[in-house]
C-alpha cells in the first residue's frame, strides 16, 4: 500500500510537464505552489482547509452566513433546539424522499408507464441541496421513454371536417380519452401499461374503475392516517427524537437498536453504549433508555405519589406539566441510585436528560432479561428468588429509606441467577402519607406471587409487611391491618401538622416515635 502511494506521488512528480499544461483543455492550472508532503496529501485536515478555500472562493456569501449562528463544519451549535429540530426534521424528510424514490423505482421498473410519487414527496424540490436530488427528480418527470399521452378530442367536442369528423360521443375517440383520465387517479392506484397502448376504455369500465380509485384513495389516507397516529403514540415525539439524536452525535450512544417496551407511561429502547466517558463514567456496552411519555393523560392518576412526597413538594405546586414529567425520571435516576448505593440488583443510571433516562441494560444481546412473571424457575431457583426478594424489601425499606410502591413480578427481572428491580420513578419514602399502603399493596403482590409459584417458606401479606417495615402490626385479618396502617400513616402527617416536621421512622408499639432532628 505504501510503495503504491508513493510510487504513485513519484508518477505525479515526474509525469506532468509543460507539455500537457499547454494543451490541457481545461487550460493551465494555476501555478500556486503548495507545498505539500505525502503526509499533508493524507492529512483530512489539509483537505478540509483547501475545500474552505475553495468554497469561499465559490460561495463568499453563503460561507459568511453559514459562519452566522448555524453550522459550521463540525462544530454544530447545539444551543437552539429548534434549529436543530428544524435539521433533524430536514434530515428525516429527505431520508423519507430518497425511500419513496426507491419505492418508484421499484414500481415503474421498466414499465413504460411510469407513475410519479412526486406530490408525496416532503421536501419540495428546491428546498434539497442536494444536486443528486434533483436530477433524479427530473428523470422521473421527464422521463424520454414514457408513452405520450393518447390525443384526444378539443374542447369543442369534434375534429376533423366533413364526413371524416368525429364527435366526442365517438365510441373509440371515447375509449381513449377513458384510457387518458385514468392517469387522474391517484399515483399509488396501478392503471397498468394501458396508457402507452391505444387502449379504449368504455364508459361503464372506467366508470366503476373511478370509483374503485376514490374509494381505494379514501381507504388508503385513512390507514395512512391511522398509521401516523399509532407511531406518534408508540415511538417518540420530535423533541424526544432529538434528544436521542444529539446523545448518539455526542458519542455517548453507539446504535439504539429498536423499542423493548411501550408501556402507558414510558416507551423503553434498547441501544449499545458508545465510547465516550466524558462526566468520568463508563458507558455499559448495553444500555436501557426509557422515554417517559410526555402526553399527560396517564400521568394524572400518578398525582398522589409525587403531590404528597416532600422530596417535591415545594416544587410540585410550580410546576407545569412538562417538568412533573421530567420530575419522573428524576424521581427513577434518585431511586435507582440509592437502590444502587445499597447494593440492590437494578440498572445502573447512565445519564438523565429532561424526559429520557439512560440506564445499564438488563439483558444481553438485545434481549432483555424475563420478567419473574414469564420465567419457569426450579422450585430451587423460586425459593431463591424469594429470600432474595425479602432481603431486598428490607435493604430498600431500611437502607434506601424507600417503598417501590409498584412491586410486582412485572417488575421484577430474572438475570444471572438473581432478581433485578426495575421500574421505581413512582417509589416514595415509608413516611409518605400513603407510603406504608404502597407498602402494603406491595407485600400482597409479593407474598401471593411466591406462594402460587410453590415457596412453602413465602410469609404471608401481613407478616411479610412486619419484615419489612420492622413495625409489630397484630390485627390477623386485611381489613384491621390496611385500617391500623392508616391509623399509622395519620398520626404521622398530624405530627407533621404540628411539628412541621415528619418522623424519621415508624413505630407501633406505643413507644413514643423517633423523631427526626
Ligand atoms: P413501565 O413504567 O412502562 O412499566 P418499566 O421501567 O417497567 O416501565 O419498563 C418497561 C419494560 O422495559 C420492563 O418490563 C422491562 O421489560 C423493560 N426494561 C426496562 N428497563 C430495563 C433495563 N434496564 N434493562 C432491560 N429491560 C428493561
Ligand atoms: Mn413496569
Amino acid at each position: 500500500m505504501d510503495s503504491v502511494g508513493v510510487a504513485a506521488a513519484a508518477a505525479h512528480d515526474a509525469g506532468p510537464g509543460p507539455a500537457w499544461q499547454s494543451k490541457c483543455p481545461w487550460g493551465a492550472p494555476n501555478t500556486t505552489s503548495i507545498s505539500c508532503s505525502l503526509a499533508d496529501v493524507m492529512s483530512e485536515q489539509l483537505a478540509k482547509e483547501l475545500q474552505l478555500e475553495e468554497e469561499n472562493a465559490a460561495f463568499p456569501e453563503v460561507v459568511a452566513v453559514a459562519e452566522g449562528p448555524f453550522i459550521t463544519g463540525e462544530n454544530v451549535d447545539t444551543s437552539s433546539d429548534l434549529m436543530l429540530a428544524q435539521m433533524l426534521q430536514m434530515e428525516f424528510d429527505r431520508e423519507y424522499d430518497a425511500q419513496l424514490r426507491r419505492e418508484e423505482k421499484k414500481i415503474n421498473g421498466d414499465s413504460k408507464v411510469s407513475i410519479s410519487f412526486e406530490n408525496y414527496r416532503k421536501v419540495h424540490p428546491y428546498d434539497s441541496d442536494s444536486s443528486e436530488d434533483e436530477v433524479d427528480w427530473q428523470d422521473t418527470r421527464h422521463d424520454p421513454y414514457r408513452a405520450d399521452k393518447p390525443t384526444t378530442t378539443p374542447r369543442r367536442g369534434f375534429i376533423g371536417k366533413g364526413k371524416d369528423i368525429t364527435t366526442k360521443h365517438d365510441e373509440v375517440v371515447c375509449g381513449r380519452k377513458n384510457t387518458a383520465r385514468m392517469e387522474n387517479f391517484a399515483p399509488e392506484f396501478q392503471v397498468g401499461d394501458g396508457i402507452g397502448m391505444d387502449l379504449k376504455l368504455s364508459n361503464q369500465v372506467f366508470n366503476a374503475l373511478k370509483q374503485h380509485a376514490y374509494s381505494e384513495e379514501r381507504r388508503s389516507a385513512r390507514l395512512h392516517e391511522k398509521k401516523e397516529h399509532s407511531t406518534a403514540e408508540k415511538a417518540v415525539d420530535p423533541k424526544t427524537r432529538l434528544l436521542l439524536y444529539k446523545m448518539v452525535n455526542a458519542g455517548m450512544l453507539e446504535t439504539i437498536t429498536g423499542c423493548i417496551s411501550t408501556g402507558k407511561e414510558s416507551v423503553v429502547f434498547h441501544a449499545y453504549g458508545g465510547k465516550s466517558t466524558t462526566e468520568d463514567k463508563v458507558i455499559p456496552p448495553e444500555c436501557a433508555i426509557k422515554v417517559f411519555k410526555t402526553t399527560l393523560n396517564e400521568f394524572k392518576n400518578r398525582d398522589k405519589y409525587i403531590k404528597d412526597d416532600y422530596r417535591f413538594k415545594d416544587r410540585f405546586s410550580k410546576l407545569n406539566p412538562r417538568k412533573i414529567i421530567r420530575m419522573w425520571a428524576e424521581k427513577e435516576m434518585h431511586n435507582l441510585t440509592r437502590m444502587q448505593n445499597a447494593g440492590i440488583p437494578c440498572p445502573q443510571v447512565v445519564i438523565l436528560k429532561k424526559h429520557v433516562l439512560v440506564m445499564s441494560f438488563i439483558g444481553k444481546d438485545q434481549v432483555p432479561a424475563p420478567k419473574l412473571k414469564d420465567v419457569t424457575l426450579s422450585s430451587e431457583d423460586m425459593k431463591k428468588a424469594y429470600y432474595q426478594t425479602l432481603n431486598m424489601m428490607q435493604q430498600l425499606y431500611k437502607e434506601c429509606n424507600l417503598v417501590h410502591a409498584d412491586l410486582s413480578e412485572y417488575n421484577m427481572l430474572w438475570h444471572d441467577g438473581k432478581v433485578w428491580l426495575i421500574d421505581v420513578s413512582q417509589s416514595v419514602e415509608p413516611t409518605h402519607p400513603h407510603g406504608l399502603e404502597f407498602l402494603f399493596r406491595d407485600c400482597k403482590n409479593v407474598s401471593q406471587f411466591f406462594q402460587k409459584g410453590g415457596v412453602a417458606e413465602a410469609l404471608n401479606e401481613r407478616e411479610l409487611f412486619n419484615a419489612v417495615s420492622g413495625l409489630n402490626i397484630t390485627a390477623d385479618n386485611e381489613v384491621d391491618f390496611q385500617a391500623e396502617i392508616e391509623a399509622l400513616e395519620k398520626m404521622n402527617e398530624d405530627h407533621v401538622q404540628n411539628h412541621g416536621k415528619k418522623l424519621a421512622t415508624f413505630s407501633s408499639d406505643g413507644d413514643p416515635p423517633i423523631y427526626d432532628e
